[in-house]
């Protein structure tokens, strides 16, 4: 069987509901105005803007449109209780959210998440039937020291030790080396090969044929530019753009040029 590409654009903290509505609009009208495109699209949006987007997303039945998805940026693994300012798995399937981001590089850096906590919050998402998206990836630092590959299995190991054989079936891997994130500096192709790669076997390993399923996109200054030779590499099966997702036109050609369409 071979695997769907995947394209998550996230929308970080941007947007007002309005220039969020504008956006699917084009977007919506882009995807029916081109070819085919054999890809989940998913957008990965603030949490005021999830309405808008998943009302705007539904109201469109044009080319295209059973690929497309909305989600969110973190979901917390508790159901409910007094945790203020979380939102629970079972909240956001409630609020119409298909997917969510785990463990993205600025919820590390930033706010002191760890494996651990991308373990919980990976297989409340799954349990309440959302799709995970989780990250993982190195410093700049660990990169010059040579420790991505050690660094990208402990994390994943980690990551994924909640997880059965059967959460693959919603589980997504993204790389995402952390001096790529934002900086305008891409992984080379070969990087991104060959960090997938390991990422394939050590899914492999733990989960067998499910394992060899789980899409693994790459993300980190991806733009219509590269995407294209970065989604010719073995086991690279889409993009997770930032930057390159906040306009509706470069998202659009972004994943065009990532499938060769
Ligand atoms: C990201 O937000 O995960 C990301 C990869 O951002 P950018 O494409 O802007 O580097």
């Amino acid at each position: 069987m071979s695997i769907r590409p995947l394209f998550v654009g996230n929308w970080k903290m941007n947007k007002l509901r309005a220039d969020a509505q504008s956006y699917c609009d084009k977007f919506c009208e882009l995807l029916s105005s081109g070819p085919e495109l054999d890809a989940d699209i998913w957008l990965s949006v603030p949490l005021t803007c999830l309405d808008t987007v998943k009302d705007a997303l539904a109201g469109y039945s044009g080319k295209n449109s059973d690929r497309l998805a909305v989600g969110v940026q973190n979901v917390h693994w508790l159901e409910k209780g007094a945790h203020t300012a979380e939102v629970s798995a079972q909240m956001l399937s409630d609020a119409g959210a298909r997917f969510s981001l785990i463990g993205h590089s600025e919820r590390r850096q930033y706010y002191g998440e760890d494996d651990e906590h991308v373990a919980l919050r990976a297989k409340a998402a799954i349990d309440n039937g959302l799709a995970a998206v989780v990250c993982v990836g190195e410093t700049e630092e660990q990169y010059r020291a040579g420790k991505t590959e050690q660094v990208v299995k402990q994390s994943l190991r980690t990551s994924l030790s909640s997880l059965s054989a059967e959460d693959c079936k919603l589980l997504n891997i993204a790389y995402e080396p952390v001096w790529a994130i934002g900086t305008g500096l891409a992984a080379t192709p070969e990087i991104a090969r060959d960090v997938h790669r390991l990422i394939r076997a050590e899914l492999q390993e733990l989960y067998a044929d499910s394992g060899a399923q789980v899409r693994i996109v790459y993300g980190g200054s991806t733009n219509p530019d590269n995407i294209s030779v970065l989604c010719q590499q073995e086991d690279v099966c889409g993009g997770l753009p930032g930057g390159a997702s906040l306009d509706p036109e470069t998202f659009y050609k972004l994943i065009v040029n990532g499938l060769g369409a």
